[in-house]
């Protein structure tokens, strides 16, 4: 007997015929005789629609509230998931975050998990029933509902297998793995069996949808690898785990991309101690996380133009502060792009080989793809461009790394 713990996203359960068929997987586990907690997400969609409502009414919409509002996609799935298992003859209870207690902090929209009481869970099990938790969801120490991001279902799940001691997670989907690259996007993506957890936070961080960032965070702080799966076929699976010897060390193991990005120029910024920390606090107490950020050298020693970006979703509101500021930072300026994205290339690999960022920057160049910024770390190196070049240059990466082929490619 063993504690399982399964997540099915949107699409999974996005029909009633969806939801009868994740019912009959979950029974055919439950009759083995394991323990099981299930993680849903809202049906596809819903959440979407949610937000579109909300932004009917308001055009920048409370985040408690929002909370409150976009939380009940999630408790919708898990009554209508627990109605199925009881018609298969499965005793199952539906869950809410309050009720397992999975507490955040109060950073609405995009709550971090605190803890989690598995008291009740255990008596769930201890019952020999499922229990149907609606992931995405948590509770601050007042009792006002969060939510943990969008995507924030996986790390609900991963979160629940950390705390209960399971040995694997389950993410189910509508892919059957992790892909060198969106396969959505790229036709000759393929598939990965296994992947670090540094190389999957890093691709979930650049734009990787397939599991949420936080997931992999706790994945690897835990030591809870992840499993990613078809929920509609049983071929394939990705596992997320910690670096062994045996791993094939991809120079670039996946191409990531996101299009949520914007960025921000400051014209003329005076070059003197002082003025970065006057322009990033007041962002950073707004909840605003800046991203890639480049201050050009000046050429007469006072002044200098500052580029960085943030969200989409935050754009308008960074503008708003950065151009309240302007006298303030001696600046001339301040223009606005929101029509950018980042593309980046991944691989635990390129600690240990030479060449892969100029290579990058060829490739794109070859298609006559501008690079408008550059950040690089240990494992990683992302480009901004214009955001209509995005599947291009995915594509021509792709092929430059030779990601369709096992083995990749440096010079
Ligand atoms: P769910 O609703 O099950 O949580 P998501 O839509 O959040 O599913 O994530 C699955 C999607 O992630 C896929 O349909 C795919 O388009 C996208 N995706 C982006 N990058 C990758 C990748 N490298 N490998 C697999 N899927 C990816
Ligand atoms: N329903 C939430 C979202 O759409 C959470 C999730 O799907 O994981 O973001
Ligand atoms: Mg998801």
């Amino acid at each position: 007997m063993a504690v399982i713990i399964q997540k099915y996203g949107g699409t999974s359960v996005g029909s009633p015929e969806k939801i009868k068929f994740v019912a009959g997987k979950v029974a055919k586990r439950y009759r083995e005789g394991n323990d099981i907690a299930v993680v849903v997400s809202a049906m596809s969609g819903e959440t979407d629609k949610l937000i579109r409502l909300a932004k009917e009414l308001s055009s920048s919409p409370a985040p408690r509230e929002m909370d409150v509002l976009v939380s009940t996609g999630e408790q919708v799935t898990i009554a209508l998931l627990t109605m199925a298992l009881k018609d298969l003859g499965v005793p199952a209870r539906s869950l809410l975050a309050f009720q397992i207690g999975i507490k955040t902090d109060d950073a609405y929209m995009k709550a971090r998990i605190q803890e989690i009481d598995v008291d009740l869970l255990k008596k769930t099990f201890a019952a020999k029933e499922v229990a149907v938790v609606a992931g995405f969801q948590g509770i601050t120490e007042d009792g006002d509902i969060t939510t943990l991001g969008r995507g924030g279902s996986d790390t609900s799940a991963v979160a629940l297998a950390a705390v209960l001691g399971a040995e694997l997670c389950e993410i189910y989907t509508d892919v059957d793995g992790v892909y060198t690259c969106d396969p959505n996007i790229c036709n000759k993506a393929r598939r990965l069996d296994k992947i670090t957890y540094d190389e999957m936070l890093e691709m979930a961080s650049l734009g990787a949808k397939v599991l949420q960032t936080r997931s992999v965070e706790f994945a690897k702080k835990y030591n809870v690898p992840i499993l990613v799966k078809s929920t509609f076929s049983d071929e394939g699976g990705t596992l997320t785990t910690k670096e062994d010897s045996d791993m094939e060390k991809e120079v670039v193991s996946g191409i990531t991309y996101d299009k949520n990005e914007a960025k921000i120029t400051i014209l003329g910024v005076q070059d003197k101690p002082g003025v970065a920390a006057k322009l990033f606090s007041p962002l950073s107490d707004n909840n605003i996380n800046v991203d890639m950020i480049i201050q050009n050298v000046s050429s007469d020693g006072k002044q200098a133009d500052l580029s960085f970006t943030v969200t989409k979703t935050d754009y308008d509101k960074a503008m708003k502060i950065v151009k309240a500021m302007i006298s303030d930072l001696g600046a001339r300026d301040v223009v606005g792009d929101p029509s950018i994205a980042k593309i980046s290339i991944v691989g635990v690999g390129m600690r240990s080989h030479a060449g892969v960022a100029s290579k990058m920057f060829s490739a794109l160049s070859s298609v006559g793809i501008n690079i408008q910024m550059i950040s690089t770390s240990e494992i990683k190196v992302s480009c901004v461009i214009d955001e209509k070049f995005i599947e291009l240059g995915v594509r021509v990466l792709h092929e430059a790394f030779e990601l369709d082929k096992t083995g990749s490619a440096v010079a």
